[in-house]
């Protein structure tokens, strides 16, 4: 048996689910369970929160997962992913008031900037050689500027029309993310044979949409 978590609900779990019936995979969902057993493959599924993915994957107490590669990375395990999976993608970008002077990355100098994501853009700022007073906040970001808190955002678009209605502009890409297929990195002989299986037959699947 070979434990895969995704998403309980949200932006991921529809396709992940579509994903894991498409390799003809069957079992009940169900919206109130922690977790389903499928009915032809030894597998169980767990129902979780995404930021909780990673760790749980990195720990084993899931083998398998479906994540964004935006919050696997910002959970420090970008070493798990197997292989992208074609589905949720969205980048991470900076915003600025829609008023406000912005020429480059370097106008960011000494600023603060309100995120979801310290990690990631803490990285893209280092390299390049800007220093920013990061706030880290977990929702409603693109409100930041408008209170105050901060002069710049950084987080997922992907229409661009919340940042519209907040008076934002993107101006920087920081980051491209899509779901991707994650595992432990010590499993044992018999779950490494069921994940080649299912590696095997999610592929087919990839391939038979394009
Ligand atoms: P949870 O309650 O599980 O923590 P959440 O609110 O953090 O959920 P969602 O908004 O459901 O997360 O987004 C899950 C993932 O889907 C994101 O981490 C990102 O990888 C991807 N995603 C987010 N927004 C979009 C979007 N607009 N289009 C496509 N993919 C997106
Ligand atoms: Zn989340």
């Amino acid at each position: 048996m070979i434990r895969l978590a995704i998403q309980k609900s949200g932006r991921l779990s529809e396709d992940s689910l579509n994903l894991i019936r498409e390799c003809g995979i069957s079992f009940i969902a169900s919206s109130y369970k922690l977790k389903t057993e499928a009915t032809n493959f030894p597998l169980e599924i767990l129902y979780l929160r995404d930021d909780d993915i990673p760790g749980y994957v990195q720990d084993g107490v899931a083998d398998l997962g479906i994540v964004g590669q935006n919050v696997l990375v910002e959970a420090g395990y970008p070493e798990l992913e197997l292989e992208p999976l074609g589905f949720s993608k969205c980048r991470l970008s900076l915003a600025v008031a829609r008023a406000a002077h912005y020429d480059s990355v370097a106008d960011l100098q000494n600023k603060n900037i309100a995120t979801s994501y310290p990690a990631i853009l803490g990285k893209y700022l280092a390299e390049h050689g800007v220093q920013a007073n990061l706030h880290t906040i977990s929702g409603s970001v693109e409100i930041a500027p408008s209170i105050g808190l901060a002069e710049a955002i950084c987080d997922i678009v992907s229409s661009g029309s919340t940042l519209l209605g907040n008076g934002l502009r993107e101006v920087e890409t920081v980051f491209r993310s899509e779901a991707v297929l994650i595992a432990n990195q010590h499993l044992n002989e018999e779950k490494r044979e069921l994940l080649e299986q299912l590696q095997f037959r999610m592929q087919a699947v990839r391939r038979a949409r394009r």
